[in-house]
């Protein structure tokens, strides 16, 4: 079966074509500027050069009708007719507390995604015009949904639940629900296969490190923790996100600037993290060549960066009682060598020797801890399109043989 896989931004879309028998990547591509002047498609078939098309698209349907176009393409496409699409795959950001995996896209999905849009404002409504537009110019295929939140619903009340009156959990569903779910989930199942073992006997740490960062604590294959919480902006620092800071900090800057709430945590949210702390850049290759240059408030966000990660993992090592594996992934995971050489820094009396020349690898599956290492530390390049894919075929296949 091939998969379309699809994950809708307010202005642009991601796809993916995808042989699920193989787990082969056949096309891929970007939609940028959608309902903007300059809309451009930007389509690869794979192993050919890519296709660019300035084209005006009004919205995400235009959109998907230039992706399906490109799809088509005698040069460029890898279907001959649309039926060869077997089904198609929306990653979705947020799907409250209904959904624990991966579904089939009904009504009532659409009506549970439609009232999750209060918890994810900027990004579930571009995700449900993206489901939108496929079900309009692919009225008979089936489509699934598989959510950012899913992998994190299995957390016990005692993590997900806030100390703050109960009433708000109840009256506006306020708790932790985690995000990059696709991407933990994958990278643990990668790491089960890896090791050779079962993941239901595992304790794994997954850390997603790139512009956007979070861990889970991956406990006999469910998630029992995550440092995301009610938004993305909880946990660990990131590109220009504060990640977790005494909440009374905004109101004290609220008073301080004389701006209102909502300006201080778009503050937390685009000017905080790598960014806020240096100065410099949210980019960490930017942040790390000016400090090696000599810059101070680089070297001290990197400090505070691997700092707070450490502190995830000593915070899951003590929920699980120890774990047989550390996984890196995302773009900083996979490929900052000193990034990952800081944090699994003076760890060795919890088991955790990452080994200087194993670690010396970028963006390929790889064992960079020692072999007297009690915990194995891991990189893993993580794939969320193939893991959409998967769970996409698999609910399609399950859903026809009943
Ligand atoms: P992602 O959000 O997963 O795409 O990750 C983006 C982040 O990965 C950016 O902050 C990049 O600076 C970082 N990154 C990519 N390559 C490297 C590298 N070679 N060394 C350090 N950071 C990197």
């Amino acid at each position: 079966m091939k998969v379309l896989v699809v994950n809708c931004g307010s202005s642009s879309l991601k796809y993916q074509v995808l042989e699920m028998d193989s787990s082969m990547l056949l096309a891929k591509g970007l939609v940028e500027r959608i309902g903007i002047d300059g809309s451009v498609i930007t389509h690869e078939k794979i192993g050919m050069d890519k296709f660019v098309l300035q084209v005006p698209m009004k919205n995400h349907t235009d959109a998907i009708g230039h992706v399906l176009d490109a799809l088509l393409d005698a040069d460029h496409g890898v279907v001959k007719s649309m039926d060869e699409i077997g089904a198609v795959g929306h990653r979705v950001v947020h799907a409250g507390e209904k959904y624990a995996g991966s579904v089939l896209i009904t009504k009532d999905v659409m009506d549970a995604l439609e009232e999750c849009i209060d918890l994810a404002p900027l990004h579930n409504p571009p995700n449900i015009m993206g489901i939108r537009a496929c079900q309009e110019l692919m009225p008979t295929t089936p489509m699934v949904g598989v959510f950012d939140t899913a992998f994190h619903q299995t957390m016990p009340p005692e993590a997900y639940i806030y100390a703050i009156p109960y009433e708000f959990y109840e009256k506006y569903r306020i708790r932790k629900y985690g995000f990059h779910g696709t991407s933990h989930k994958y990278v643990a199942q990668k790491a089960a296969e890896v090791l050779g073992k079962d993941i239901k006997e595992l304790k794994i740490i997954t850390c997603h490190l790139g512009n956007g960062a979070s861990c889970a604590a991956v406990k006999n294959g469910v998630c029992i923790d995550t440092s995301m919480g009610f938004t993305p902006l909880d946990g660990l620092v990131m590109g220009t996100r504060s990640g977790a800071v005494d909440p009374a900090i905004i109101t004290f800057i609220k008073e301080k600037e004389e701006i209102n709430a909502d300006a201080v945590v778009s503050i937390l949210n685009k000017k905080s993290g790598m960014l806020g702390v240096s100065g410099v850049s949210s980019d960490f290759r930017d942040v790390e060549k000016a400090a090696k240059e000599g810059n101070e408030r680089c070297a001290l966000a990197i400090k505070i960066f691997a700092g707070r990660v450490k502190s995830y993992i000593g915070s899951y090592l003590a929920q699980m009682n120890g774990a047989d594996v550390i996984v890196f992934t995302a773009g900083v995971g996979e490929n900052d060598i000193m990034m990952r050489e800081l944090i699994c820094a003076d760890m060795d009396e919890l088991g955790i020797k990452i080994d200087p020349v194993k670690n010396n690898v970028r963006g390929e599956e790889a064992v960079v801890s020692t072999d007297d290492s009690k915990v194995q530390v891991l990189l893993i390049p993580t794939n969320e399109e193939l893991m959409i894919a998967k769970d996409t075929a698999e609910i399609v296949e399950k859903v026809k043989n009943n």
